[in-house]
């Protein structure tokens, strides 16, 4: 029997072999970067059942358009003429509507349950001194009126769906956030969302799937696949080829173009996004996320991890130090006592999120294939769904059939 090759290394790409390895698969992941640093292990590492309206929604358009003019704001889309670009931004046009919202809300708030619910199993399995998950919900600060109105609008809308949301004052936040002023006009509290040190994750995942005897191959790059029918045969490489049985695709925001090696169309754009860490003084306990500036805020004892921006761009490796300084400003401007530091450039961390157009990911089998299945374009929720993810696509491999409904999340979905 072949093994079952995984493309990626990064959070979904380690649950799916996780999950397959648990099931008794042979397994190879395969990564063209070193599997140190990539999307998965500097982000705010928050798990958020919370979240069940995608991005592309009704007010993003014109939110967008306004950050465009802002060289601090946290959205930019940087103008080209790319028809990849162009067919991505009127498929999300096309989404930003209040319908995609109400029919995509089953959908991730059954896959953030059941991914959370995953996590805690997890946790029972490994412990939870290394992966460090605090289970203590997230907040959604707001400094405006229109910040208040929106926020409000949104734990309505969770309540309607049956998740916990709690509108806060001010004085009910500082007794959450005891250490410190916290300059704003109230909050939502999300008590089942979660947060944990992703870096550490990936670790421990990595190292758990070492032992258990998964192949992990950094800095292998796949370059094409063999064909044979309706089969993946083997995927080729800088190095040769490797012969697999299934391949699962979990190539994070580079999936587009596995897609296009087999001859299919699945949109996909790379957001980039910063963060990084600074001590934490006086002591922040709550994690946030300040809205009007896009920011997250992530605490883990003596550090808290400030994260955010989305810059549609194919610039991998340069870092735009004016949206570093956004998130930068932020923090005072809702943390006036916190003692912040601007970082030095090579602090700064900076990832590619994997974006649909339709703010949805793509779990399940490829088009047109017998043995292959992707899970990407998560977007700001890769950490958070990948548990889920996995073991979506380790059942599908074993054609265990599962209750959740996943046919929004088709692959083929943009398949003319
Ligand atoms: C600032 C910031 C904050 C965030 N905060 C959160 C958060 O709080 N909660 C949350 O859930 N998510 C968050 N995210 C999003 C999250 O980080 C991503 O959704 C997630 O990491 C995506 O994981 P992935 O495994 O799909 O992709 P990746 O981590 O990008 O992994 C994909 C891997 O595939 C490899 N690859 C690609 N093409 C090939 C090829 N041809 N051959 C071999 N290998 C290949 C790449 O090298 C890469 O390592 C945040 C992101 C950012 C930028």
């Amino acid at each position: 029997m072949k093994p079952t090759v995984v493309i990626g290394g990064g959070v979904v790409g380690l649950f799916t072999a996780y999950f397959l390895q648990q099931q008794g698969e042979e397994v190879i992941v395969v990564d063209q970067g070193d599997m140190e640093e990539n999307c998965s292990t500097g982000n705010a590492g928050m798990i958020v059942p919370s979240h069940i309206v995608p991005l592309a929604s009704p007010g993003m358009i014109s939110k967008g358009i306004s950050w465009m003019f802002s060289s601090k704001s946290p959205f930019y889309i940087q103008p080209r003429l790319d028809r990849r670009l162009i067919d991505w931004c009127l498929q999300f046009y096309r989404h930003s509507n209040a319908k995609h919202v109400q029919q995509s809300i089953p959908y991730l708030k059954g896959i953030s349950l059941y991914s959370k619910q995953l996590y805690l199993d997890f946790v029972a399995a490994h412990g939870n001194e290394a992966i460090k998950l605090q289970d203590r919900g997230l907040l959604m600060l707001y400094k405006t009126k229109e910040g208040e109105k929106d926020e409000a609008a949104l734990a309505q809308l969770a309540r309607e769906n049956g998740l916990h949301a709690d509108i806060l004052s001010k004085e009910e936040i500082r007794t959450l956030e005891p250490n410190q002023e916290v300059d704003v006009r109230g909050g939502v509290y999300f008590p089942d969302d979660a947060h944990l040190s992703p870096k550490d994750l990936y670790r421990l995942l990595k190292n758990h799937l070492k032992d258990q005897g998964v192949t992990l191959k950094s800095n292998v790059t796949i370059t094409g696949i063999e064909k044979g029918g309706s089969k993946v045969k083997a995927v080729i490489t800088q190095e040769g080829k490797i012969d697999c049985d299934h391949l699962m695709v979990c190539a994070g925001a580079w999936s587009g173009e596995i897609a296009k090696m087999l001859g299919f169309r699945m949109p996909m754009m790379a957001g980039k996004g910063y963060s990084f860490e600074l001590p934490n003084m006086p002591e922040l306990k709550q994690a946030s996320i300040l809205t009007e500036a896009r920011v997250s805020q992530s605490p883990y004892g003596d550090k808290v991890r400030f994260g955010g921006t989305m810059e549609i761009s194919n610039h991998v490796d340069k870092i735009n130090i004016c949206r570093v300084e956004g998130i930068f400003e932020s923090i005072k401007a809702y943390y006036p006592e916190f003692q912040a530091v601007f970082p030095s450039e090579d602090k700064i961390w900076k990832g590619m999120r994997p974006c649909s157009p339709d703010g949805l990911p793509y779990i399940g089998k490829a088009p047109g294939w017998e043995n292959v299945a992707f899970g990407a374009g998560h977007s700001m929720m890769g950490v958070s769904l990948a548990p889920a993810t996995g073991k979506i696509l380790a059942d599908l491999k074993t054609g265990k059939i599962g209750t959740l409904k996943t046919d929004a999340f088709a692959v083929g979905r943009y398949v003319r």
